[in-house]
């Protein structure tokens, strides 16, 4: 391989570290770019689909990711009214018989930690901090990309890996914000010994479905932790309010449902909230020397809690690609584009669909439990194999 510029990538999130990864593991020289003074994540948890283990076994992180997870006993949905299962997908030896690879949850910090551990360890890596990308230009042979500080810096590509409202895809599309649809969300973790006798569940990803608003919660670092998300519609969800409005609002929210959500609301930090938002698919994810991934390429809704799994797959995709393709970056940049497409805008798709069934009302409702009721477990596996049975990766190419 002649081209000893480094890959720029614009982002230090799950998706920017993985093809940072992907790409040093091939010998490439990377320069990771992030904005924030720190490469520190959102500290909540996240959890994990097996398809996102062969991403992890490429990377050889697979232990270390596994000494921070843990596995859920069950994942449960609940109607958040009637306090009955609507479905659940078990996690057990059935999940590892027909998926091969685990469901894990695991805090955000623990599995961004193991990245950058991965990351610092090949040399020609290099991670810079307080370095926010606003501009860059294809000059045909490189790209030349411009931060907020002044500098500009060379390389031979640029990958945009920076989140729902990135600046490289700003430069690339001509379109609005993204697409808010209402909803936000509020999250908290707090230490598994401060819980409530009646909260029954402890051990499992729970999901309580209601009219407009849904919860969820599972533990955390083995247990000593608990990690809570409630997520409602609002008329509000455009303003900055105080944490008292937004106590209220929650309150009010949560009235009709099964106490333990009052009893899981009382124990929110409600001070933050993310305004959830996505956007529809586009066909295009870059030009020439410049690509997206992650966020950045296709923000979802978090229905399916994937968008952290096809951020990771879009990572190493991509890294094998530019590895196949050795200098013709470019040709690596619309191989992964189109190998890419269509996974990822279902995802976008279907995660809408999932979001109405969570927050179903009335006969919808009545409909969706009754439908659930018919399912079998095998049902469920089949649902979800589209996603969970994940993608093929080429075989390894050497540096
Ligand atoms: C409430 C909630 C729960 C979720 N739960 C799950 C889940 O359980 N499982 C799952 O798989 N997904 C989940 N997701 C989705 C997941 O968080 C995202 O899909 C994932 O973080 C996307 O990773 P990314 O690397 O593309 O972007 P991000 O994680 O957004 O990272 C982007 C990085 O780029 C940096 N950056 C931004 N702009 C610039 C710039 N101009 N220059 C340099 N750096 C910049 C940012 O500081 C950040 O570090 C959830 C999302 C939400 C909102």
């Amino acid at each position: 391989m002649a081209d000893q510029r480094p890959i720029l990538i614009a982002g230090g999130g799950l998706g920017g570290l993985s093809a940072a990864l992907a790409l040093g593991r091939h010998g490439r020289c990377v320069r990771v770019l992030e904005q924030a003074a720190k490469f520190a994540p959102i500290g909540y948890g996240i959890q994990l689909g097996p398809n996102v283990f062969p991403m992890f076994e490429r990377l050889g992180i697979t232990d270390a990711v596994m000494a921070a997870a843990t596995i859920p006993k069950n994942i449960l949905m609940l109607d958040a009214l009637s306090g009955e299962e609507v479905t659940h997908i078990p996690t057990g030896p059935k999940f590892r018989a027909r998926f091969t690879h685990p469901y894990i949850i695991i805090h955000r910090e623990d599995i961004h930690r193991v990245l950058i551990d991965a990351c610092a360890a090949v040399p020609h890596i290099a991670m810079e901090g307080g370095a926010e990308v606003v501009g860059f230009e294809d000059t045909g042979a490189g790209v030349r990309v411009a931060l907020t500080d002044g500098r500009e810096l060379e390389g031979a590509a640029l990958i945009g890996a920076d989140g729902l409202r990135s600046a490289v895809r700003a430069r690339l599309v001509v379109e609005g914000e993204p697409r808010p649809i209402g909803y936000v969300a509020h999250r908290t973790i707090r230490p598994m010994s401060d819980l409530p006798s009646d909260i029954p569940y402890r051990d499992e990803v729970v999901l309580w479905g209601g009219p407009g608003f849904h919860i969820v919660h599972y533990p955390l670092r083995h247990g000593t932790l608990f990690n809570i998300v409630a997520v409602f519609r609002t008329a509000t969800f455009a303003e900055r309010l105080d944490p008292a409005a937004y106590t209220a609002e929650v309150r009010n929210t949560y009235r009709d449902a099964q106490p333990v959500m009052k009893t899981l609301t009382d124990m929110m930090d409600l001070g933050r909230r993310w305004i959830i938002a996505d956007r529809d698919p586009i066909r295009h994810w870059g030009r020439g020397r410049v690509v997206l991934l992650g966020d950045a390429a296709h923000p979802v809704l978090q229905s399916f809690a994937q968008g952290a799994c096809m951020a990771i797959e879009d990572g190493v995709l991509l890294g094998e690609f530019v590895a196949q393709a050795g200098d013709d970056v470019a040709s690596a940049f619309r191989r992964y584009n189109d190998e890419r497409l269509l996974r990822t805008s279902r995802l976008v798709l279907e995660s809408r669909q999932l979001w109405e069934f969570y927050h179903a009302e009335g006969i919808a409702r009545d409909v969706r439990n009754d439908a659930c009721a018919r399912q079998t477990e095998d049902d469920v596996f089949r649902c979800l194999a589209w996603l969970y049975d994940g993608i093929s990766l080429p075989a390894g190419v050497k540096a």
